[in-house]
């Protein structure tokens, strides 16, 4: 895939307008670059552009990369961590990891926290939520977080800040906005509870706008950047 730095450009500031346009906290809210499409020169050709917020979604390759940003240049750059995450590969991004986003289960939790312990780091973690009960999607029913939700709050050194989701790509616009309109209700709810609960990602390329109304925080865009 080539590089067309201009296009980039313009639909970043595209997403960017959207977000004064549909969200209620325009202020609140982050692009998280999905950068899984990119090999590391090009990765660095668009952190030169200035964009310096990433997410990966495959451990190994998280840290194959960021072995390749060890240069004082790149310190500032964020790298939040997505994708699907079994439990022997969390020392790959446990060091360096800005925000896991896809915590999807009490036994991953348990053992991010374990890691984080040995590692002497608190890391920033997000519920993933199976909102539409897709058998193909990852994540955690409304009904069973709400069951036991405390447990998930009383990890030493894992903070939770929130939750994130994946829509199903085939749903449509009504069905997406009810999914996304219940992750707000439940980060509304527990936000009251704790009061650090502050994000929501949710939203991709597809179905960002959705989010945005809904009050993402967090939207995750890959092919929209560059295609
Ligand atoms: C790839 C990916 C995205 C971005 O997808 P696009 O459709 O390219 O915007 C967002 N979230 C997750 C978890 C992903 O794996």
């Amino acid at each position: 895939m080539e590089l067309d730095n201009i296009k980039i450009q313009q639909n970043y500031n595209k997403i960017f307008e959207d977000i004064k346009k549909y969200s209620p906290y325009p202020e609140k809210v982050k692009i998280l670059f999905v950068s899984k499409y990119f090999d590391v020169e090009k990765h660095k050709a668009i952190i030169d552009m200035g964009y310096d917020y990433f997410g990966e979604n495959r451990a190994q390759l998280y840290r194959d990369k960021l072995n390749e940003f060890s240069d004082e240049k790149y310190k500032n750059i964020k790298w939040d961590f997505i994708g699907r995450l079994q439990k022997n590969k969390i020392k790959y991004i446990i060091n360096s990891v800005n925000l896991i986003h896809s915590i999807d289960s009490y036994e991953l939790l348990e053992e991010i926290n374990k890691k984080a312990i040995e590692n002497n780091r608190v890391i920033n973690g997000l519920i993933q939520i199976n909102v539409s009960k897709e058998e193909s999607k990852t994540g955690i029913y409304i009904e069973d977080f709400k069951k036991d939700s405390e447990k998930y709050f009383s990890m030493s050194n894992v903070k939770i800040e929130g939750f994130m989701t994946m829509a199903p790509y085939e749903a449509s616009q009504q069905e997406i906005n009810s999914y996304f309109l219940k992750m707000r209700e439940l980060k509304e709810e527990y936000q009251k509870k704790y009061n650090y609960i502050t994000e929501l990602s949710m939203g991709m390329s597809n179905d960002y706008i959705e989010a945005l109304k809904n009050g993402a925080t967090i939207i995750r865009i890959g092919s929209k950047l560059f295609e």
